[in-house]
């Protein structure tokens, strides 16, 4: 079963933790895997620890990591998202978490984070639960 949600990012660059709207598609599979996907390009998935600091520390991350490369090629083509693309694909816009006992089998500080880099947009996570 596919699923999916939107999540309305506010920012060019922002993160969301996304690990309850993910949690709520699993509809009583008790054994399993959830693969969870961002059809997009300049927005990716993240396990990671959340709270309000670590949140800006990975903006921080986003919009810095690559400085050293600018100015992008692809600005040639009017296009000035050359960052959000490099990073969503080293990123990775997929995951896929076991599903045990009816819960995301996560560790204690294990969330699932969506990292915008060219908002603000609406936002796919498509959830496909494969019942084992
Ligand atoms: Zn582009």
């Amino acid at each position: 079963m596919v699923k999916f949600f939107t999540v309305n990012t506010e920012s060019k660059t922002a993160v969301h933790n996304v690990t309850t709207q993910v949690s709520d598609q699993l509809e009583g599979v008790r054994d399993g895997l959830a693969v969870i996907y961002v059809p997009h390009t300049t927005a990716s998935l993240l396990i990671c620890e959340d709270d309000a600091e670590l949140r800006e520390d990975i903006v921080c991350v986003a919009e810095n990591l690559l400085q050293d490369c600018r100015p992008f090629a692809h600005i040639k083509k009017n296009n000035p998202n050359a960052e959000a693309h490099i990073l969503s694909a080293f990123s990775g816009t997929s995951i896929a978490i076991p599903i045990a006992d009816g819960k995301l089998d996560l560790g204690t500080y294990q969330n699932i984070l969506l990292l915008e880099m060219d908002g603000p947009k609406e936002r796919k996570v498509r959830v496909s639960v494969l019942e084992k």
